[in-house]
């Protein structure tokens, strides 16, 4: 089929639908409506009258092969041997029989998987690659999409939001991880500290300097060696200097904490797109189970439970009853640290490529 459509290249994706269940990649742009018959279950009617069910269970973003094996045993028992991933870590079946829907959802059940992220849930936590295959990681992304999930099983079950949820986690704090109504990102609060001794061993000097985005770092001979040095009036704290110079080490167990973002939102289709807003800092970075970060997210989900209007996302319920209304009914203090405005941005930030000293 792949062959047929598109000839094979040596860089990319492959072909999708090669890997579609039959049905679907019949009718793929003739789909005539959808319901949610479930939570955790989507069927999708074609205007020819074609049915496929789709049920979705929540998996962690880094499989396991022996998880990824189990999930596809069930895939070949129970479905029909077509699965596919959202962005959010589900994993979902589909399935052209409808009698096959229950026992599929019995086997993931059984198995320990959680079947739901559907309609006004709260979906799957998404997160980063994090310590596996990324430079700049602060934190575990991993460990806090655990522990959260873990106490919001009920809202990835039912249905129980105004809307649909979003939440996303980053492990640094300046990449990933602001696609979400919630978002719980890293917040370094300190200057790196740079261990002079490694930088001439270990750093592409140049690099590091044009990688500051306030332009707070310039090369300097420390001990007669060549090294680096941080105008900290400067520094934001961002981080990035440090995945080309580890020895500029920022992460701190102390000082390295998290932050709660929140009211962001990439579609169109019912408003414009919006910007996150810090909402909580300085909350402290916790492992094995996140219980400062877990409660703040809790109360902000409480919250836009009980007072946003049906089909409200985040966003548009703090649109409607206003900023300083959402901080009195969260009970989150507001502090001079979530204003800013900007101001001073356009001679503070790097915005040309060329290195400045
Ligand atoms: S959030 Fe940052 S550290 Fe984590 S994967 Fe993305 S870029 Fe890498
Ligand atoms: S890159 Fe970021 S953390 Fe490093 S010195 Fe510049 S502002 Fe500070």
């Amino acid at each position: 089929m792949a062959e047929a459509m598109r000839s094979p290249i040596e860089s990319g994706c492959p072909d999708a639908f090669q890997y579609m269940h039959p049905v679907m990649r019949k009718n793929y742009g003739q789909w005539a409506y959808h319901e949610d018959p479930q939570p955790g279950v989507l069927l999708h009617v074609s205007k020819n009258g074609d049915k496929i069910w789709t049920v979705r269970a929540g998996t962690q973003r880094i499989l396991d092969l022996f998880t990824l094996r189990k999930l596809c045993d069930i895939g070949d028992k129970y479905g029909e041997g077509y699965i596919h991933f959202t962005i959010r870590s589900n994993i979902e079946y589909q399935v052209a029989d409808e009698a096959k829907v229950e026992p599929l959802i019995k086997a993931l059940t059984d198995a320990g998987f959680i079947v739901g992220g559907t309609r006004n849930s709260v979906a799957m936590l998404s997160h980063t690659q994090g310590w596996l295959h990324c430079d700049i990681p602060g934190t575990d992304a991993s460990g806090v999409v655990k522990s959260m999930m873990d106490e919001l099983i009920d809202e990835f079950k039912g249905w129980n939001m105004p809307n649909r949820v979003h939440m996303t986690t980053s492990c640094c704090q300046i990449n990933c991880g602001g696609q979400g109504d919630i978002a719980i990102n890293v917040q370094h609060t300190k200057p790196p500290k740079i261990n002079h001794d490694l930088v001439s061993n270990v750093c592409e000097r140049p690099s590091v300097v044009a990688r500051c985005p306030v332009a707070a770092i310039r090369p300097a001979l420390v001990n007669g060696k060549p090294s680096l040095e941080v105008d900290e009036k400067k520094c934001i704290c961002c981080g990035a200097c440090f995945p080309p110079c580890p020895p500029m080490q920022i992460n701190d167990a102390e000082h390295s904490k998290l932050a709660i973002w929140v009211g962001g939102n990439h579609s169109n289709a019912r408003g414009k797109p919006t910007f996150q807003k810090l909402v909580a800092s300085g909350i402290p970075n916790n492992p094995p189970r996140w219980p400062e970060a877990t409660a703040v997210v809790k109360k902000i989900l409480k919250t836009y439970k009980e007072d946003a209007k049906d089909w409200e996302r985040i966003n548009d319920w703090i649109e409607r009853i206003g900023w300083p209304r959402f901080f009195e009914k969260t009970g989150l203090p507001f502090t001079k640290y979530h204003i800013d405005n900007w101001r001073g941005a356009r001679a503070s930030l790097n915005a040309s490529t060329h290195i400045r000293f």
